[in-house]
């Protein structure tokens, strides 16, 4: 079974609240944390001011986790690539690979796909997917549009934003370098966002990919952002509802939107 995502098969959306456990510093521009930065200030939408926590480092942060743990669980994910250091598109027995850029590799490989079946696009989507492997076939590659699209998740109701102090390292030494203190701001712990994430076109085969990623992001395990090494960024999802839309209730999801009767919590057991 393989669904490309050229027309309707399923959709599952799952809702949620991303609880911060602990304080959270997701800082402007890379996400992350820049001691050389004096003030290092959150994310924030440029709107309304509200910090808030991308969709981008929630799904890189799933990815990642995947293409750690899902290898060693099952043959099936054995090929599974480490996308940022050997995309599955990748000639890898090309020798050029370890001098040329690798995003041109699979910009080639891609090509030479394309230019091969260029008159049947169908098929082309076809073949494209069979080369990828089953993370890059979920969670999308350059030559594939992801199956998981993860909204922005905005801050709601009441939270603090904290500034804290730290002493920047000197690299050289290992040492404190006191002439270097920094502080950077986070949002204390306690805050909570809306979480959204929705599913198209999922095969039963890989819904337990899905099913993995939200029992990570359930089991409070889970970091995200900066300065995590001191326990930062620690976030738990509650209160998950599932809903699941099929060819039977489409035409109601297409005029209505969503409802309380598409809630299907199995959805994800296959
Ligand atoms: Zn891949």
């Amino acid at each position: 079974m393989r669904y490309l995502l050229d027309k309707f098969y399923n959709k599952i959306i799952i809702k949620g609240t991303l609880v911060g456990l602990s304080a959270i510093h997701i800082g402007t521009g890379q996400e992350g944390y820049s001691p050389q930065d004096v003030d290092n200030g959150i994310i924030r939408n440029g709107i309304t001011g509200e910090p808030f926590i991308p969709g981008s480092s929630l799904k890189g942060m799933l990815r990642t986790y995947c293409e750690s743990l899902l290898p060693s669980i099952d043959r099936k994910y054995e090929n599974c690539c480490i996308v940022t250091e050997n995309p599955c598109l990748e000639k890898r027995d090309d020798k050029a690979r370890y001098t040329e850029d690798k995003d041109k590799i699979v910009e080639q490989t891609v090509r030479q796909i394309k230019d091969k079946f260029k008159d049947n696009p169908k098929r082309l989507g076809e073949v494209l997917y069979d080369n990828v492997c089953p993370i890059c076939r979920v969670f999308g590659s350059q030559a594939m549009a992801s199956k998981i699209q993860i909204n922005d998740a905005p801050i709601k109701g009441k939270y603090i934003i904290e500034k804290r102090y730290g002493v920047a390292i000197d690299r050289d030494s290992g040492t404190a370098a006191f002439t270097k203190n920094y502080n950077f701001e986070c949002i204390s712990a306690g805050a909570e966002f809306d979480f959204c994430m929705t599913i198209n076109n999922i095969e039963d085969d890989y819904k337990e990919v899905v099913e993995i990623c939200l029992n990570y992001l359930k089991s409070g395990e889970v970091k995200i952002g900066g300065r995590k090494s001191i326990g930062l960024g620690a976030i738990q999802l509650k209160n998950v509802e599932c809903y699941q839309i099929t060819k039977e209730n489409l035409r109601q999801y297409a005029r209505e939107g969503l409802k309380d009767e598409m809630r299907d919590e199995a959805c994800l057991k296959s």
